[in-house]
C-alpha cells in the first residue's frame, strides 16, 4: 500500500506569541518554553508572533529585547516572526465580513457610561457610526466548552454576554480579532500558554464559531504567583529576566516539572527538556507558587 502521509508538513503547529509591552519575565519564559517543548515533542514547528496591536502600549524596543531573550535561550522561530501590527489590512478584512454578517456594532459608549453598568456593555445601545466609535462583538448566549490538555473540560456559561471590542476607537485592533485571525492564517493546531487567558478563551471559540473554523487543540499550564497568589507579570512589576543565563532556564524548566542531570550549556539542557517535557505533571497544579521571588520582583 503506498503512504501518503506527507512527511515534509508537520501535523503539529505550535507558537508562542507575546506582546511587547516590556522586556520577557520569569513567567513568560516559562510559556515560552512550554510552547516550544510541546511542539518539539511533537515534532512540530514553533514559531514566535508578536502581538503589537495595541500601538500605545506596544514598543519596538521591547520587541527587539524579547526576541534577543528568546533567541539567547536558543528559542528560534522555524519561520519568519509575525508583527502583527504590519497585517491591520487583514484583521480589517476580517472585522468586514463579521460587519456584512451583522455579527458586530458600532459603539459610542464611554467609560463613563459604562461605569454605571459595573464596566459591563449593557445588551444594546444608541451609538451612531458618525461619531468616533468602536467596534463591538454582539453578545451571544452560547455556551461553549474545550478539552484541555491540563485543565480538563472547560466550561463556558457567562463569558460572552459582555460585547468585546474587537476595534478599538482609536483605531487599533484587539487582541481577541488579531489573535484568532493569525492563529488561523498560521494554521496553529496547538495552543499552550498561560492559565490567565483561560478567561479569553469563550471569546476565541465564539469567533472561530462565527468564521467557520477550528479551533486549535488547547492546553493552559498552570500560572507562577507570588506568595500572595498574583500572577508574575509585567503589571505587578516582575523583572526582566537575563540573557543567556542557564541557572535561569534550569528554574523555569523546573517549574515546568522537569529536572536535569546537570547540564553544561543551554543547548544542551534545551535538547534534554524535548525528552523530559510531559504536560501531564502539571495536570495536578493549580498553580506554581515561585520560591525566593525577591529574585524575580522588584
Ligand atoms: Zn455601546
Amino acid at each position: 500500500m503506498p503512504n501518503y502521509a506527507n512527511p515534509v508538513m508537520p501535523l503539529y503547529r505550535g507558537r508562542f506569541a507575546p506582546s511587547p509591552t516590556g522586556p520577557l519575565h520569569f513567567g513568560s519564559l516559562v510559556s515560552a518554553l512550554a510552547s516550544y517543548l510541546d511542539a518539539k515533542k511533537n515534532h512540530g514547528s514553533w514559531v514566535i508572533r508578536l502581538e503589537d496591536v495595541d500601538g500605545t502600549r506596544c514598543k519596538t524596543e521591547f520587541a527587539e529585547q524579547i526576541v534577543t531573550t528568546l533567541h539567547s535561550y536558543q528559542l528560534f522561530s522555524d519561520e519568519n516572526i509575525r508583527i502583527q501590527s504590519q497585517h491591520s489590512d487583514i484583521y480589517e478584512h476580517y472585522l468586514s465580513l463579521l460587519k456584512q454578517h451583522g455579527h458586530v456594532f458600532p459603539c459610542n459608549c464611554t467609560r463613563q457610561s459604562l461605569a454605571q453598568n459595573d464596566g459591563n456593555h449593557p445588551l444594546e445601545c444608541n451609538s451612531s457610526i458618525k461619531k468616533p466609535h468602536s467596534w463591538r462583538l454582539k453578545a451571544s448566549s452560547t455556551v461553549y466548552q474545550c478539552q484541555d490538555r491540563i485543565q480538563d473540560t472547560l466550561i463556558f456559561t457567562d463569558d460572552l454576554k459582555n460585547s468585546p471590542v474587537l476595534k478599538r476607537k482609536d483605531g487599533f485592533f484587539s487582541y481577541q480579532l488579531a489573535v484568532v485571525v493569525d492563529d488561523h492564517l498560521q494554521n496553529i493546531t496547538h495552543l499552550v500558554r498561560g492559565a490567565d487567558l483561560i478567561e479569553t478563551t469563550a471569546q476565541q471559540l465564539h469567533l472561530y464559531h462565527l468564521f467557520g473554523w477550528t479551533p486549535p487543540s488547547i492546553c493552559h499550564i498552570p500560572l507562577i504567583t507570588n506568595r500572595i497568589g498574583d500572577k508574575i507579570s509585567k503589571q505587578n512589576h516582575a523583572k526582566p529576566i537575563e540573557n543567556s543565563h542557564l541557572p535561569t532556564l534550569l528554574r523555569a524548566l523546573h517549574y515546568l516539572k522537569i529536572d536535569l542531570n546537570a547540564p553544561t550549556t543551554i543547548a544542551e539542557a534545551l535538547s534534554q527538556s524535548v525528552e523530559a517535557w510531559d504536560p501531564d505533571k502539571l495536570k495536578a497544579l493549580k498553580d506554581l507558587p515561585l520560591e525566593e521571588q525577591d529574585l524575580y520582583f522588584i
